[in-house]
């Protein structure tokens, strides 16, 4: 169990989750689950959704966890028959599978500190700029194809895409991850005006930088003292941390309220202690 931020009633909803297998989509399923909604967990690690659903279902929660590719049209329609027979029609979408790749990503953040034998700038692969592109976009785009049906029959329903502080202003490194994220803010204005007229709105959160067992080893040193980026990362954060995935539990379960946030649509919430709002100086 987890101490909800906000006690918001979602019992009756339908909330669909990709990435669900994941760190901050992991908390959100839990978080809706707990809050009385009937929850569809989504991930290719079909382990780790089942593995949820399993914990949830124990404690009492409505939980169903289903193997599913965001980049496959047909694996997504199945899922989506799946979900409709077993919880019902969706009534809200959250779009967190994304990610980066190693091949999209440089070994310098300069060109002038490039090192021979490290990954420059003219090494990045063309095939691992567009894995990042897909997942992150393409990623967003289907399951909003495949769910979103759902809410346009209601004529009521809500959409909540992941984004990032690179979206904002690149990070170095990290170039395809920054413009896929950057396309993802945009298309969640793209959506908030597509389908407002239909009763659906589209928000985002940009999370800012969380701890994660995969980047840990990259933020802080064995003895526990924060490496050069991670020093850079809490000197451009005027709360001088990082952010607990706990922490962006209010933000989504306050968007996805269609009765607190009735009138938001389109924006994109930065929950970053403060990195998007500092210029540096
Ligand atoms: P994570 O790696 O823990 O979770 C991502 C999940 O997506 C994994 O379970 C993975 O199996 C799943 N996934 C990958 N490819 C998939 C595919 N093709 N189909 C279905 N599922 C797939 O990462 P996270 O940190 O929990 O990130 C969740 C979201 O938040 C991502 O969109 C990420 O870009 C974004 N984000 C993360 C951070 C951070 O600091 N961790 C910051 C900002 C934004």
């Amino acid at each position: 169990m987890i101490n909800l931020p906000l006690n918001i009633d979602y019992s009756g909803k339908v909330v669909v989750i990709t990435g669900a297998g994941g760190l901050i989509c992991g908390a959100m399923a839990r978080a809706f689950a707990q809050s009385g909604a009937r929850v569809a967990a989504l991930d290719l690690n079909e382990e780790a959704v089942k593995a949820l659903a399993d914990e949830l279902k124990a404690e009492g929660f409505i939980c169903e966890g289903y193997k599913a590719n965001v980049l496959d049209p047909e694996a997504l329609e199945a899922v989506h028959n799946a979900v409709l027979n077993d919880l019902g029609p969706c009534d809200i979408l959250v779009n967190g599978a994304g990610g980066n790749n190693p091949r999209a990503t440089t070994d310098n953040e300069y060109q002038h500190e490039a090192k021979e034998g490290g990954k420059s700038f003219f090494d990045l692969q063309a095939d691992g700029v567009d894995f990042v592109f897909k997942l992150n976009f393409r990623g967003t785009l289907l399951p909003t194809q495949a769910f979103a049906k759902d809410m346009v029959a209601k004529k009521k329903g809500c959409i909540l895409n992941v984004s990032s502080m690179n979206a904002y202003t690149p990070l170095t490194k990290i170039p395809a991850y920054s413009a896929a994220k950057a396309g993802i803010s945009n298309f969640t204005q793209w959506l908030a005006t597509h389908f407002a007229g239909t009763g659906i709105r589209c928000n985002a959160i940009a999370p800012g930088f969380l701890v994660s067992a995969q980047n840990k080893s990259l933020l802080f040193n064995d003895d526990g003292t924060p490496t050069a980026r991670s020093a850079k990362i809490l000197n451009g954060t005027p709360m001088n941390r990082f952010v607990n995935a706990d922490e962006l539990l209010g933000g989504t379960l306050f968007l996805c309220d269609d009765n607190s946030a009735s009138a938001i649509t389109g924006v994109v919430l930065p929950i970053d202690c403060g990195f998007a709002a500092y210029s540096g100086v």
